[in-house]
């Protein structure tokens, strides 16, 4: 196991920022050298399509990325034709409300929560609408976390789908997936569970088997990987019966012209999965770099990052709430354990908006809005909220500068 001490070394952009307090992880993870080199790498030495040509380095790019789609599958404990490449978490949950569309008949409902991200709230807010289903959004409990009990007061044999995130970006708040899953299948024994894992990877250990979910989503760029590479991982049974999304080169074994050939039903014979829902040209270099990304964590160890996480978040909360007292809240789960690496609050007298820009002329990144989460925002009923978030490369010097950029951002508001 690699020392998780000094890892600001792997990361170049601390070479080229030495000043930079990145507290933006859950927007996107900053990169190490092993996947930025495993990504010019490809440039420079490979270069090639996937899944076509039959020459050397056309075969081995194609080795390089069905390699990553192997280690992917045992990143999450799946079997690798369960594992899909897309552009990320918002595609993959796209491509699924689209091949789902005709699971979900005229007054069924569409289960998700308050907490979602926009990416697992608008696929399914619009599918919804266009098949004439209720959408039925579950409340959050004072504490940001879901009651089982509401949980049951809207899942029933009516949900065609219930869509939840694993990890909230906004709270922070770690879900049960593998109880709701349960759950849910015991209420309706025909539902579709769907876990947005995009704060999840990386950070909490995945087991898609121990989870039971039907489907499971997240982004390479939110684990140190490059952007434009994301998952989506299905269970074989059920990715078997699903039509393709995208229709094109590279998801089709043979094509005919229209009619088809005397005794055949169709045109086309498509590929079977993953390949049949991977049409055109993937971003191959953004796969090969979330293979090393993947070999990173396996380097630091899954629990071992989940303890700095646990560790710098506990720091975080314990020198917020000393250091402004009544005048922060502090939004979900109370301790560091229940919560992802991520601390979401308002201080008082200062707009998020105002606080983040402030630090941001001490470099010091935070987020502020409402990180794609409106409908939670609104159950709490704030415009926006400040967010801090974590990971391998923060230490508590990150946070100490980020407290005190946080009392001068107060004297300049006069407070
Ligand atoms: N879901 C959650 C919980 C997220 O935090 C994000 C990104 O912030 C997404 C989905 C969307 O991810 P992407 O923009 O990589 O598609």
């Amino acid at each position: 196991m690699k020392n998780i001490q000094g890892m600001k070394n792997d990361f170049p952009i601390f070479r080229h920022h030495p000043d930079l307090t990145y507290l933006d992880s859950a927007a996107t993870a900053l990169k190490p050298e092993t996947v930025i080199d495993a990504v010019s790498g490809y440039y420079e030495t490979l270069s090639t399509n996937v899944g076509r040509g039959l020459y050397p380095l056309a075969e081995e790019t194609t080795a390089r990325m069905e390699g990553t789609r192997e280690k992917t599958a045992r990143f999450i404990g799946a079997d690798t034709e369960e594992v899909i490449f897309t552009h990320g978490t918002t595609e993959s949950m796209n491509l699924l409300a689209s091949v789902l569309a005709d699971r979900v008949k005229r007054d069924d409902n569409i289960v998700v929560t308050a907490m979602e991200h926009h990416s697992n709230f608008l696929p399914w807010e619009r599918l919804a609408r266009e098949r004439g289903a209720e959408l039925r959004v579950i409340p959050l409990s004072a504490d940001g976390s879901i009651d089982m009990e509401i949980l049951r007061n809207h899942v029933g044999s009516e949900t065609s789908i219930f869509a939840f995130p694993a990890v909230s970006n906004v709270l922070g708040t770690i879900n049960p997936v593998a109880a709701f899953v349960r759950e849910a299948k015991r209420l309706n024994p025909g539902i579709l569970t769907i876990v947005d894992a995009a704060q999840a990877a990386g950070h909490v250990a995945i087991d898609v088997r121990e989870w039971d979910c039907d489907f499971l989503a997240f982004s390479g760029h939110k684990m140190f990987g490059p952007t434009g590479v994301g998952i989506l991982y299905g269970k074989r049974g059920i990715l078997e019966t699903l039509p393709p999304y995208q229709v094109g080169g590279g998801m089709v074994l043979d094509v005919y012209p229209n009619p088809p050939a005397a005794g055949r039903a169709c045109a086309s014979i498509y590929k079977d999965i993953p390949h049949r829902f991977e049409a055109g040209t993937p971003d191959i270099a953004a796969i090969i770099g979330f293979g090393a990304a993947i070999d990173f964590i396996g380097g630091i160890g899954g629990s071992a990052i989940r303890e700095h996480e646990i560790g710098i978040t506990r720091y975080a909360l314990d020198r917020l709430r000393s250091s402004f007292g009544a005048d922060i809240t502090i939004y979900g789960p109370e301790k560091a354990e229940d919560r992802g690496g991520l601390v979401s609050f308002t201080l008082s007298g200062v707009h998020p908006h105002d606080l983040a820009q402030v630090l941001g002329e001490k470099n010091i990144a935070i987020r502020a809005g409402e990180h794609c989460a409106a409908p939670l925002h609104r159950a709490l009923d704030i415009p926006a909220t400040a967010r801090v978030s974590f990971s391998v490369y923060t230490e508590e010097g990150d946070v100490d500068r980020l407290i005190d950029g946080m009392r001068d951002a107060r004297k300049i508001f006069n407070i």
